[in-house]
Parts: structure tokens; sequence; C-alpha cells
């Protein structure tokens, strides 16, 4: 099935047009700066050169019409779409699983909408966008907490009274289930089944883990919100949460700079003082700059108590795969976070780890406890293959 899959934030929006038999992409791009000066479309077509078109995308509307217009151009009228896929941040309690757009569910995504209120509502609009401009395609939501739903009670519970966390939907919804989705079918696919009790390392700019055992998650690293756990790109992770009525009342800051603090002006940026790249963040680290070396000693020590307690959720666990920026990139730090692993029988092969390629591949010594892999994640594709699966029904 050709499937366009959209991912659209506040001020921008990704699609990617793709078949789902053969997995070619067929064109992609990113139009930025919605509602901004200086508004373009990134666009590629067949894996070619990117072009930059400079165009006024006042609106999400406007964005829309002209990928539409670009796709016609490039062969594709909306005759040959068969299927739109949303991907939409926060499902909240009403999509354990992808659903096919409808009044309902399209009021769903604005009813949990204060959950992640700079995703949602932009990502309701160009639902609603999608399945008023072209009504004879299908349109499909696949939330990025989905696959969190369903894990152990004592796992997304939250400690705090009964009553506040009940009227508020208060509990742990967790983020990038797509991408542990996919990272968990790519791996039993690559070993044949031979893998039960897996920790998914997606490690990108934004950063998580999921325990999985067989296809089923018992616990992830991220919470209400995508704040939680890891050590990101910008924002701090799990800290001690009277930090933020410290942080309050003696700092003298309000909660929406204690807000945008922790989440755009903390992580890496804020340890390295340099970058929230990880790239260039290493670089300096091999010149000696001490915090930089501090920042990634950080980032792989959370990383090693974290992917512990994942396995501690599962009372063990045969294989870890590597995803995202990261994970699929940066030997250095794999080799790390290893390191920190040693004592669970964590080995790594060094010339495996080092083998740059696109393809999911293992990097663990023979000898290794548990087989390590390097799985590049693809959230368009496990999209795709969901609008397959709900508008073939
Ligand atoms: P993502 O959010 O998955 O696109 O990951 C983006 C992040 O991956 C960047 O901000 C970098 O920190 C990291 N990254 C990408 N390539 C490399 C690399 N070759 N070495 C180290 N980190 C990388």
């Amino acid at each position: 099935m050709r499937v366009l899959v959209i991912n659209a934030g506040s001020s921008s929006l990704k699609y990617q047009l793709l078949d789902t038999k053969t997995r070619e992409v067929f064109a992609k791009g990113n139009c930025e700066r919605i509602g901004i000066d200086g508004a373009f479309i990134g666009h590629s077509e067949n894996d070619g050169e990117k072009q930059k078109l400079e165009v006024a995308l006042p609106d999400h509307k406007t964005a829309i019409k002209h990928v539409f217009e670009i796709l016609d151009q490039a062969g594709f009228d909306q005759s040959k779409i068969e299927g739109i896929g949303h991907r939409v941040v926060q499902g909240g309690w009403y999509f354990p699983e992808s659903k096919v757009v409808t009044d309902e569910t399209l009021g769903w995504v604005r009813e949990v909408a204060p959950l992640a209120p700079l995703h949602n509502y932009a990502e309701a609009d160009v639902i609603e966008i999608c399945r008023d401009m072209f009504p004879s395609i299908g349109n499909v939501i696949v939330a990025d907490s989905a696959f969190h739903y369903n894990i152990p009670e004592k796992a997304w519970r939250y400690a705090l009274p009964r009553d506040v966390v009940d009227k508020l939907h208060i509990r742990k919804y967790g983020a990038h289930g797509t991408s542990h989705r996919y990272i968990w079918r790519t791996t039993n696919e690559f070993l044949n089944g031979d893998v039960h009790k897996l920790v998914s390392c997606h490690l990108g700019s934004g950063a998580s883990l999921s325990a999985i055992e067989d296809g089923h998650e018992h616990d992830t690293t991220m919470g209400l919100t995508p704040l939680d756990g890891l050590i990101m790109g910008t924002r701090c992770g799990t800290i001690d949460p009277a930090t933020v009525p410290y942080l309050v009342r003696e700092g003298g800051y309000t909660i929406d700079e204690v807000d945008d603090m922790m989440n755009k002006q903390s992580g890496i940026l804020a340890l390295s003082g340099l970058s929230s790249d990880t790239r260039d963040v290493e670089e300096h680290a091999e010149q000696g700059d001490e915090n930089c070396k501090m920042a990634l000693e950080m980032f792989s020590y959370r990383c090693g108590q974290l992917i512990a307690e994942m396995a501690q959720s599962m009372h063990g666990f045969d294989t870890m795969a590597f995803s995202a920026g990261i994970g699929e990139n940066s030997a250095t730090t794999r080799q790390s976070i290893a390191n920190e692993l040693d004592w669970l029988g964590v080995k790594l092969d060094p010339a495996k780890n080092a083998i740059r390629s696109d393809d999911p591949r293992v990097i663990s010594a023979d000898d290794s406890k548990v087989k390590v892999l390097v799985v590049p994640t693809n959230e368009e594709l496990m999209i795709a293959l969901d609008v397959e699966e709900l508008l073939s029904k």
C-alpha cells in the first residue's frame, strides 16, 4: 500500500510517501517555520538530493496543500495515495492501539491535548484538514504512547493521592512507543525469533528505554511527559521533583521558566556548556574539554542505571538494541554504556561495534551474556504498516 505519513509539530510538518510492500520511500520532506517568517520546504525524492523550496506557510493547511502539489508534480496525485498515517504524540487513555480517524477518534486527540499541548492541537488540526481536503483517502491515528498503555499498574501508577491522579489523568504514558515497537519487531525478525527479553534503547536528541518481553512491554523510562528518564539533548531527565518548588521559591523562577529550563536548556547542552549535539560534545571531549567529558560520562552512567532498571522489570534480559541518532551512530557512546553494564555480562566486540551500516547488526562479543545489536529505527514504516493493517480491514 502507498501511504503518506505525516508528523506535525506546532511549527513544522514532516512527510514521507512510502510503499509498505517494497518499503521504497518515494518522497519525503519537512515544512519548516509554519506561521513564522522565513518558511520553507525541504523536499527530496527517491533518496536524492534535498531541494529547498521557499514558500509562504502561514498555517498547516497551506503546508498540506503544498505537500500534495509537490507530490502531484512528482507523479503521485491524490488517486495514487491509498492512506494517510498521522503520528500523534499523546494518545492518553484512548489509544492503546492505532485507530482509523472518525469524528470520535479525532475528538479524543483534542480531549487529551492538555497532556501534550505543543503537539496534539497541531496534530488534530492537520488530521482534520487532511480528512476534509481528501475525503477519498483513509486516515489513521498512530499514537506514540500506545505501546506503553498496557504496562502493569505497578509500573504506570504514580504514588500521589488517588483523587488527584484520577482527576487529572496523571500516570506514566511514555513516548517513542512507535520506535520501540519497530525495534522489537526488527530485532525479532533479524534474530529469527531468538529474543525474549529485550531492552530497546532509543537514544537520539530525545532518549528513552523500553523493557519488552515477547512483544509486550513491562516498563519504559519516560513518564507523564517525555521529560522523564534519561539525560537528553536539552532535557534534564529524572531529577528530584522537589527541585521544581525549590527553583520557584528560592530561585524566583516562574513555573513556565522552570518548564522551559528543564525541557530546552538542560541535558547535554547544559552539562557540556557547548551543544546539545553529541557529535560536537564528543569532538570537544577528545580535545580534553572537561565539561564535555562529564556530559558524556553522565549520559552513559544514566543509560547504564536505567537499562539495569528495565532489565529488573523483566527479571533479566537476553538482548539489547541501540537505535536513533546516538544509538545508531556513536560507537564510543555504545562502548561506554556497555562498560557500565559489564557486571551484567554485557560485552561488545570492538571491531563489530566500529562498523557503520544502515542495516540491523549484532555488535556484542561471542561470549557476551547479552546479545547487543544496532537496529536503525523507522517510525514512518511502522506507522505506514499500521495504516495498511487498519485500512485493509
Ligand atoms: P535523532 O533525534 O534520533 O535524530 O538523533 C539526533 C542526535 O543524534 C543528534 O543530536 C546527535 O546528538 C546524535 N548523533 C547523530 N549522529 C551522530 C554521530 N555520528 N555521533 C554521535 N552522535 C550522533
